[in-house]
């Protein structure tokens, strides 16, 4: 059984330590919430002192945090990771942050002799407790050979998306994808039911054609049709505009560095970013339909 260090013990990060917990291995928690830290330590997990008293002790480190800025601290301050570690841990972080940055990061730790992998997830709260999260892996194979037993745990889908920051591209690209199928899902519901045709038959038909997609089949934005959607308990999350706008704004900021169009990527930001200024983004992200259609 390893060793972890796990930093970032927050709504995703605690229970993906439970999990490593659960199947038997140490895990060092760090976390700047003491409420956060008693759970820990209350589910097995164990209190250390510091990150480099935990990271003596630990072949693996995990980081699950809120921002890039966060990320960069912690790796790359005085008491941070990259500075404390030895040269056989290894590095996973499964936080969501802007691919240049992440890239700087992994480059730093790997001129220090580290493996580092990012390892952004999707699958939100519900995912982390139950272990299916799916993970998108950027980095040196034979780090993701490594990681891919404690990932396994936390996740039900661990996929190797090749080079250092490609999980984070993966990550903001299915994000970008997925929020701009959400807004035509809903505009396509909106239209119809103004025109006189009813959710439950649009659902009917188009899930079978060729406007068909998971927004509308797995998740769909009206209450009805997918029993499990968000939509039918008052849009509770989920997955909050919130954090579909933070994803939103780092495929802005990369479509910018890599000079990539995506006006409906960038059309999909300044619409969640409605969500945000009327104070509506704690919604699901599916939420959205009721702002396109001025209830919000
Ligand atoms: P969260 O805010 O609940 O947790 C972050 C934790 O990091 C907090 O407990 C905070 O105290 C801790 N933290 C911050 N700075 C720290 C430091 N210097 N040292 C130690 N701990 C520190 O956020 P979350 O919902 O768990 O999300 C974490 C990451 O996962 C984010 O990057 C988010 O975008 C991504 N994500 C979240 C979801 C979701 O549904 N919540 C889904 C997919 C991905």
């Amino acid at each position: 059984m390893a060793n972890i260090t796990f930093i970032g013990l927050g709504n995703m990060g605690l229970p993906m330590a439970k999990n490593l917990i659960k199947a038997g291995h140490t895990v060092y928690g760090f976390d700047l919430s003491e409420e956060q830290m008693n759970q820990f330590i209350a589910a097995g997990g164990n209190k250390e002192e510091n990150i480099p008293s935990a990271l003596k002790k630990s072949d693996t480190a995990i980081t699950m945090l809120p921002s890039g800025k966060h990320v960069k601290t912690i790796y790359m301050g005085d008491d941070g990771i990259i500075k404390n570690a030895d040269n056989n841990l290894l590095l996973i972080d499964s936080s969501t942050i802007d691919v240049e940055t992440s890239r700087e990061v992994e480059k730093d730790a790997n001129e220090n002799n580290l493996k580092m992998l990012d390892a952004p997830v999707s699958g939100g709260v519900t995912g982390a407790e139950a272990g299916t999260l799916t993970f998108m892996v950027g980095g040196d194979t034979d780090a993701f050979n490594k990681a891919k037993e404690f990932l396994d745990i936390m996740g039900g889908n661990v996929i190797h998306a090749g080079q250092a920051g490609n999980g984070q591209v993966a990550k903001i690209a299915n994000n970008m994808l997925l929020a701009i199928s959400m807004i035509g899902t809903s505009e396509a519901f909106n239209l119809a039911k103004n025109l006189g045709l009813d959710a439950s038959t649009f659902f009917d038909i188009a899930s079978t054609a060729s406007g068909q997609c998971w927004s509308m089949t797995s998740y769909c934005p009206v209450p009805g049709p997918v029993p499990t959607s968000p939509a039918n308990n008052d849009y509770k999350p989920g997955f909050s505009a919130a954090l579909m706008l933070k994803d939103l704004r780092l495929s802005q900021e990369a479509s910018s560095f890599s000079n990539s169009r995506t006006p409906l990527g960038e059309k999909a930001t300044a619409i969640y970013e409605e969500m945000e200024k009327n104070g509506t983004d704690n919604l699901d992200f599916s939420g959205v339909i009721k702002l396109l259609n001025e209830e919000l």
